[in-house]
This record gives C-alpha cells, structure tokens and sequence, in this order.
C-alpha cells in the first residue's frame, strides 16, 4: 500500500492514549517507526518510548513535527497527551502516596503482576539502577499502565 497523505476518515475510531494513537496514525500512514523516526530527526527508542507509553506528553516542537510527518492536526495527539505533573488531572489528583509506596516496594522486592491501581491492568514494571548524590547505587522502581495514563516513577 503506497504512503497515503488523505485526511484522517471521519469514521476512524481514534486511540484514546498518545501511545496507541501515535501507533495508530503511524500504521494508518504505512510508516514503520524507523521510518517515522527518521522523518521527524528522533530516534527510533524515542518513537518506542512513545508507542510504548513510556512518554506520555510531547513537547510543542516533537509535536508539531511529528504532526507534520503524518499529516494530521497536532491537536489530535495534544488532546491525548497526559502530563503526569499536572495535579488537576483525575486519576493523578486520586493517587495516593500510600499506593505509590507499596507499589514501589512490591516491585523492589521483585513482583511483576501487579495490578493498576487506576484501571486494573497488568502494569509493566521495572527496577532501575540510580546513583545519588553519595555516589551509591540505588534501586529505584518504575511502572507504567499501558492502557490508562498511570504511570510511577
Ligand atoms: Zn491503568
């Protein structure tokens, strides 16, 4: 199928997280993400950060340039962006801090399935090495829901 500049079908029913719409519009323009990441100058573990739902927010730039590769309105990937500083939004102002900490210490001590606390899908989650100001390592934990906009870190 030939790389297609037409305009988003009005009766394409559009992803609701930035993640599996990027994904989306990325397939709907027969992009691979190779060849998207080449087109808007970022890498290809930049685009997967995205898809993966790693980034949750672009930046003006990222966005608009991203936009441009695909030939859409930069509004259709700013209305799912979610910008876990933003306290105001729903499922951020819910989150208690208890909930971060036991989640933190579960996946420290080296669970996986666990739960999201917002939508109760399988998180995906990691521990990452950090070296704090004393030169010491640290364990620090990371999760992220791929369907709703969770995210610890
Ligand atoms: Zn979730």
């Amino acid at each position: 199928m030939a790389r297609t500049r037409s305009p988003i079908p009005s009766d394409l029913v559009l992803e609701s997280t930035l993640a599996s719409r990027l994904n989306q519009l990325r397939q709907f323009r027969n992009l691979s993400k190779k060849e998207l990441a080449q087109a808007v100058r970022m890498t290809e573990e930049r685009i997967d950060d995205i898809e993966s739902g790693l980034e949750t927010w672009l930046s003006a730039a990222e966005r608009q340039i991203i936009a441009k590769a695909l030939y859409i309105d930069p509004n259709l990937l700013k209305e799912v962006e979610y910008r876990p500083a933003d306290s105001s939004h729903p499922s951020y102002a819910s989150m208690s801090v208890e909930i971060n900490t036991s989640l933190t210490d579960s996946i420290l001590s080296g669970m996986r399935d666990l739960a999201c606390p917002q939508c109760g899908n399988t998180l995906r989650c990691s521990v990452q090495k950090r070296v704090d100001i004393n030169g010491e390592v640290i364990d620090f934990a990371k999760a992220f829901c791929q369907i709703c906009p969770f995210t610890l870190k």
